[in-house]
């Protein structure tokens, strides 16, 4: 997963250009777990082991993202953690 590639990723719901947060990277500089958000819908697209999870959220196992919302919370936004409802 490297920086140009998600560069051209945008929102699939309405195609805004998505912000890029990298948690860690991979020795090659990819990006191996961060945090991709639109800034017109709010969703949040996390990256999990250098794949960008952009299902909607009715498909996606919001368990297994829970855990990685909490791993990651203290480099998470204010506007992040509200939609996410972790307050
Ligand atoms: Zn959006």
């Amino acid at each position: 997963m490297t920086k140009n590639f998600l560069q051209k990723l945008c929102c699939p719901f309405d195609k805004s250009d998505l912000n890029i947060q990298v948690f860690t990277k991979k020795e090659n500089g990819d990006i191996h777990e961060g945090l991709m958000s639109c800034p017109d819908c709010k969703r949040q697209y996390p990256i999990v082991f250098g794949v960008p999870i952009m299902a909607p959220e009715e498909y996606r196992e919001s368990k297994s993202e829970l855990s990685f919302y909490q791993k990651w919370q203290s480099q998470l936004n204010e506007e992040t953690k509200k939609y996410l409802q972790l307050e």
